[in-house]
């Protein structure tokens, strides 16, 4: 039996014979002493083995990296100037008596004891081998700690654990659904959860009260960075509750969360309504450590005859702002161009900019390719409106509103990150009063949380203006990541229905897809609100990881592949005949 964890052992233990195993970081021969760095789970021990101890000396000598050994041995002070206080054991070493290798193991496909940039593929191929690597089991067991916090926050408020399931039918969340053929009803198919909404809905009108679930939810969507096809939510539903009481909840669990375990302390959480952080940010999840924001100038360019500004201005769906960088004068051509070339893949045409000079000066001591359009007037009268300084630098955004937004708030965190403009490490927030619905590209409308979405107004209200109604919905945004984000739900079958009208459900459609919902909302349901976190995203942005997949044990790749398993692969054309599905790509080779 194991005595200590390699990691665990210190001076308390002087003396004290112990048995540790672990993996072999390192092996060091020092002539005549052999050093071992026996790694396991908590850390690493320095084990010395001289040739004193034949049988265990030989066994050493036949030591190779990640061999897998028993050591018993007595723990000793390190001799007098070889401590070392980088590492938490540094004082100690074990002087190792008994070595026993326990198994061997093939030359690892990446370095584990020097840190080497490996190409991400490998690392997930051989993910067993990189979750070794202490940085990254240190992910995992924060991972956990967040869970277990998150679990022992919602009991202690009375939240009920409940399991909804994998195989069943498609919940709109906006994305594609991985389907699942089954066998028994041929032709027909599962889908997998997008989310468990409609469940934890339903037991909410069981009586639950209160539901959370640690819940894996399934999206096929197409390949943006940083998604993956099957990630975690951490799912909330309570009966009985307003948006406020929900928000404070859950703000409370977040706060003590990130106080408890990263020592991060937040003010209370600035709340901003959909509408001002979109005029403001041109962003629905505003990264609030940038001091930048986004100034309408449409007003003082819609008389002007350059097109470019002057188009958008006029334009009901357009959009013309201004974003002062202070003392950004200095940001070269070149850069520009790289920054113009960056907005043009959210599909801006260009990037307009004015460097402010001299102001004294008027249109003289402004550096721009577009002053001469603007005209001396309109150039100022906008550089008054910004407040803008001498060695500022000013970039323009002229287009569709939605490609304003989209180009000019991605420059806007691009400069901070850039130019490192941060003025705090956290700035959590809540983004509240969204739209209900926003507009597709057919010129319908589809909603913008999801359709059980309760409306801040009367179904005849929402049936007369519902491009004006606003929702009961929000999210909880840190550093500009969407961390979580819900609402509270429809309890009303009418106004359920009136919702599926305006996104063009007719009622037979409702009927087929939603039926046990609007049934549900016959039966008495109580009025419910919920949201659900990201928790791949959450322990991402606590462990400050580049990446989702860094926090997940075994994630897909980027083309949504898993490099370990070789998943998604062909099947036998039995097991396609068994559920009655023929393909047109090859199936496997039958043996
Ligand atoms: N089901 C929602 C989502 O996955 C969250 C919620 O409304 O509770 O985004």
């Amino acid at each position: 039996m194991r005595s200590h964890y390699c990691g665990a052992i210190n001076e308390s233990h002087v003396d004290q014979e112990v048995t540790l195993y672990g993996w072999v970081h390192r092996r060091r021969d020092h002539g005549g002493v052999i050093f071992l760095d026996l790694r396991d789970r908590e850390g690493i021990a320095q084990i010395v083995v001289d040739p004193d101890t034949e049988e265990s000396f030989a066994t050493a000598e036949r030591i190779r990296n990640e061999f897998v050994v028993q050591v018993k041995g007595r723990i000793r002070r390190r001799p007098e100037g070889t401590t070392n206080k980088d590492m938490p054991t540094g004082a100690v070493e074990v002087l190792g008596k008994d070595v026993v290798i326990l198994n061997v193991a093939a030359t690892p496909p990446f370095p584990l004891d020097d840190y080497v940039d490996v190409g991400e593929d490998t690392r997930l191929k051989y993910r067993f081998m990189d979750l070794r690597r202490p940085d990254m089991l240190n992910k995992l067991r924060f991972r956990s700690k967040v869970t277990s916090y998150i679990r022992n926050f919602l009991d202690g408020q009375g939240f009920m654990d409940v399991e909804t399931p994998i195989l069943t039918r498609a919940t709109p969340e906006g994305a594609r659904d991985y389907l699942v053929p089954s066998r028994t009803h041929a032709g027909s198919f599962f889908a997998l959860p997008q989310s468990p909404q409609l469940f934890k809905q339903m037991l909410m009108v069981s009586g639950v009260d209160r539901y959370y679930q640690i819940a894996k939810c399934f999206r096929d969507e197409d390949l943006r960075a940083d998604r993956q096809p099957e990630f975690t939510q951490i799912d909330i539903e309570c009966s009985f509750i307003d948006e406020n009481t929900l928000m404070n909840i859950m703000e409370e669990m977040v706060r003590e969360m990130f106080h408890d375990l990263l020592d991060v302390k937040f003010s209370p959480f600035l709340r901003i309504p959909y509408s001002e952080a979109m005029e403001k940010y041109g962003s629905d999840k505003p990264d609030l450590r940038i001091p930048l924001e986004f100034t309408d100038v449409a007003d003082l360019v819609a008389p002007v005859d350059f097109k470019v500004f002057s188009g958008p201005a006029n334009d009901e769906k357009g959009r013309v702002v201004a974003l002062r960088v202070p003392n950004g004068a200095s940001i070269s051509r070149k850069q520009i161009d790289l920054y113009t070339k960056y907005v043009s893949i959210y599909g801006a045409k260009g990037l307009a900019w004015i460097k402010v000079n001299e102001l004294e000066k008027g249109a003289e001591g402004l550096q721009s390719p577009i002053v001469k359009f603007l005209g001396e007037d309109v150039a100022m009268a906008i550089m008054t409106r910004l407040g803008a300084q001498n060695g500022d630098i000013v970039f323009f955004g002229a287009d569709k509103a939605k490609i304003v937004n989209e180009a000019i708030g991605a420059l806007r965190v691009k400069l901070g990150e850039d130019l490192a403009l941060y003025t705090c490490k956290w700035a959590p927030c809540w983004v509240i009063d969204f739209p209900m619905f926003e507009e597709t590209n057919d010129g319908g409308l589809t909603a913008i949380h999801h359709p059980f979405t309760s409306p801040a107004c009367t179904p005849e209200e929402l049936e007369a203006a519902p491009e004006k109604a606003l929702s009961q919905a929000y999210d909880m945004v840190l550093n500009g990541t969407e961390l979580g984000g819900g609402s509270i739900r429809i309890h009303d079958g009418a106004m359920q229905k009136t919702v599926f009208r305006i996104l063009g459900i007719e009622d037979e459609e409702a009927q087929e897809k939603f039926g046990f919902l609007l049934d549900a909302l016959r039966f008495g349901c109580p009025p419910h609100g919920g949201l659900a976190f990201g928790l791949d995203r959450l322990v991402m942005l606590m462990t400050e990881s580049q990446s989702i997949r860094e926090v997940i044990a075994f994630p897909k790749n980027q083309s949504a592949s898993c490099m370990l398993t070789q998943a998604p692969g062909l099947v036998d054309n039995k097991q396609l005949k068994e559920l009655s599905i023929s393909v047109r790509k090859p199936v496997k080779e039958e043996k």
